[in-house]
C-alpha cells in the first residue's frame, strides 16, 4: 500500500454516471461535454481516454451565479465516459470503486426501475456519495423553463399544473430514495450532501439543470475529497484498466483512468495480465486531441506525463494479456518485485471460487465478473470457470464438459460471442446466456433450469 498520510493537494474527483437504461446517461455526458466545450474554453476540455475531464473555470463557467469558483480546491471534475453501473462498480481502484462520486439518472416519468435499485445497492455497499439527477423534467406538460436560470428559478415559474405534476414525481423519486434508506431532497433544500442526497430536476436534452447538478457535484466532492481522500499527487502512478484495444502502429495498448499519482513516458509498470501480472516499459502516453479537435482528427497526441485523475491510453509492449478492470501501478521507489507482489494481492481479492462443475461465466470486467460470481453464490449456482473477455471457443469446450445437463451453459455479461465460436456453440450441448443486468442473467438461467428440470419429470 502507498502511504498517503502527506498529501495535501486535492486530485480531480472522479465521477460515475449510473441508472436504468433509456433514463438518460449518455444524453446526459454528451450535454455535459457539449456545454463545457461551448463554453468557450478552446481546447480545454480533452476528453481523454475513457473519461472527461472538465475543468473548474469551465465548470464555474456553465454554471454562472450558482457557483463561487474560490470556494474550491478541486481542479475539476473527471466524468468516466461509459455510463451505467459497469462502469462503476466494476471499475475498481485498490478494491473500493474507482469512481469517488456518482449521478445517479432517473427518469422522473419512470421513478425506480430495476436498474436503478441496483445501482442504489451498489452505491449503499461501496459508500459512494452521490446525487439523484431527476431527468427529462422537460417532458412534464406545460413546462416553461426560463433560459439559462437556475432549476429553481425554472421551477418556480412553472405552470401550476406543470409545478404539481413535476412535484408529484419528484417526491415520488425521494420517497423511493427513503424506501431505499437514503434520506433525500430537493438539492436547495440540502445542507449538508453527504447526510443528505440532493435531488436536482434538469433535463439532459435541453440542458437545464445540468450547471446546478454540475455545482451539487463541485460540493459534493469537495467536502468528500477533503475528508476522505488525501491523495499523493507526486507519487508513483496507480490506475485501472478500463479495456485493452489495439491501436494502429502500436499494438496492443491499455485506456487507464490513472487515480493517483504519476505516472512517465518510459516508466516500467505493473499490469495485471491473464495469468501473472505484466512487467513493462511505457513506450507512449497517448490521448485524443481535444474535443473541439478530434472530430476533425482523429491522431493521438503524446504526452510525457500525465497526472491523476486522468483518462490516458498507454502503448506498451506485452499488453495483449492484460485486463480490463485490473489495476496498472508504476514502479518508482520500490522494487518491480514489491509492485508484482501488490498487484497480485489486488487481483487475489477478486479471486472467483470455482467448483467441479458448474456454469462458465464470462464477463467484460474482473470487477464485473466478481459481481456475476456473487450473484451466482447467492444463487447457488456453482461456477466451473470464470474469466474476463469474450466468449471463444475454449469456453464452450469446458461448458460441454460440466457432468450435469442443466449447467452446460455460458452465463457472458458485457461480452460478445466471437465469430469463430459460433459454430462450435452451434455444435455443442451449450446453452448461452447473455445480458447486460447481472440478476436478469441469473434469472434468465435460473428458469432455463427450473423448465428443463420440470420437462425431465
Ligand atoms: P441511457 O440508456 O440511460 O444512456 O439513455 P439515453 O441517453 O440513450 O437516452 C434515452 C432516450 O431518452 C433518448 O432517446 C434520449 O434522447 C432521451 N432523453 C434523454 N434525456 C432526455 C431529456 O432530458 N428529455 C427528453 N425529452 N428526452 C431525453
Amino acid at each position: 500500500m502507498t502511504d498517503h498520510t502527506h498529501a495535501d493537494t486535492l486530485r480531480t474527483p472522479i465521477v460515475a454516471v449510473l441508472g436504468h437504461v433509456d433514463h438518460g446517461k449518455t444524453s446526459l455526458l454528451d450535454t455535459i461535454r457539449g456545454s463545457a466545450v461551448s463554453e468557450g474554453e478552446a481546447g480545454a476540455i480533452t476528453q481523454h481516454i475513457g473519461a472527461t475531464d472538465i475543468p473548474l473555470d469551465t465548470i464555474s463557467g456553465m454554471a454562472g451565479e450558482l457557483i463561487d469558483p474560490t470556494d474550491f480546491d478541486l481542479p475539476g471534475l473527471l466524468f468516466i465516459d461509459t455510463p451505467g453501473h459497469h462502469s462503476f462498480s466494476t471499475l475498481r481502484a485498490r478494491g473500493g470503486a474507482l469512481a469517488d462520486i456518482a449521478v445517479l439518472v432517473v427518469d422522473v416519468n419512470d421513478g425506480f426501475q430495476p436498474q436503478t435499485e441496483e445501482a442504489i445497492d451498489i452505491l449503499r455497499r461501496t459508500g459512494t456519495p452521490f446525487v439523484v439527477a431527476a431527468n427529462k423534467a422537460d417532458t412534464t406538460p406545460g413546462w416553461n423553463p426560463q433560459d439559462g436560470e437556475p432549476i429553481q428559478k425554472s421551477m418556480e415559474a412553472q405552470s401550476e399544473r406543470a409545478k404539481s405534476m413535476l412535484d408529484e414525481n419528484l417526491y415520488e423519486i425521494i420517497g423511493q430514495l427513503s424506501d431505499a434508506g437514503f434520506s433525500a431532497d430537493l438539492y436547495w433544500r440540502v445542507q449538508d450532501f453527504q447526510k443528505n442526497i440532493g435531488v436536482v430536476p434538469l433535463s439532459a436534452l435541453t440542458g437545464e439543470g445540468v450547471p446546478d447538478l454540475l455545482t451539487v457535484l463541485m460540493g459534493l466532492s469537495q467536502r468528500f475529497m477533503k475528508e476522505e481522500m488525501a491523495i499523493d499527487v507526486t507519487g508513483p502512478g496507480e490506475g485501472t484498466v478500463l479495456e485493452v484495444k489495439d491501436e494502429r502502429g502500436f499494438g496492443a495498448t491499455v485506456d487507464t483512468v490513472v487515480y493517483d499519482g504519476v505516472i512517465r513516458n518510459g516508466d516500467t509498470v505493473v499490469v495485471g495480465g491473464q495469468d501473472e501480472p505484466i512487467v513493462t516499459e511505457v513506450r507512449a502516453l497517448l490521448r485524443p486531441r481535444p474535443l473541439a479537435e478530434i472530430r476533425t482528427e482523429k491522431e493521438f497526441e503524446k504526452v510525457g506525463e500525465i497526472g491523476a485523475a486522468a483518462g490516458v491510453k498507454i502503448a506498451a509492449p506485452d499488453l495483449d494479456r492484460a485486463m480490463a478492470g485490473a489495476p496498472v501501478r508504476v514502479v518508482r521507489d520500490r522494487t518491480v518485485e514489491e509492485v508484482v507482489e501488490e498487484v497480485k494481492a489486488e487481483l487475489a481479492e477478486i479471486e472467483v471460487e470455482t467448483a467441479d462443475n458448474g456454469v462458465v461465466v464470462k464477463a467484460d470486467t474482473l470487477g464485473s465478473l466478481e459481481a456475476m460470481a456473487n450473484a451466482l453464490r447467492e444463487a447457488e449456482v456453482p461456477i466451473l470457470r470464470a474469466e474476463v473477455g469474450d466468449i471463444a471457443p475454449r469456453d464452450i469446450a469446458v461448458a460441454e464438459t460440466a457432468n450435469q445437463d442443466e449447467h452446460k451453459a455460458i452465463l457472458g455479461f458485457n461480452v460478445d460471442l466471437l465469430k469463430n465460436a459460433e459454430s462450435d456453440l452451434e455444435n455443442a450441448d451449450v446453452k448461452l446466456f447473455k445480458n447486460e443486468v447481472i440478476y436478469q442473467l441469473v434469472e434468465d438461467y435460473e428458469r432455463y433450469v427450473e423448465e428443463k428440470q420440470r420437462a425431465q419429470q
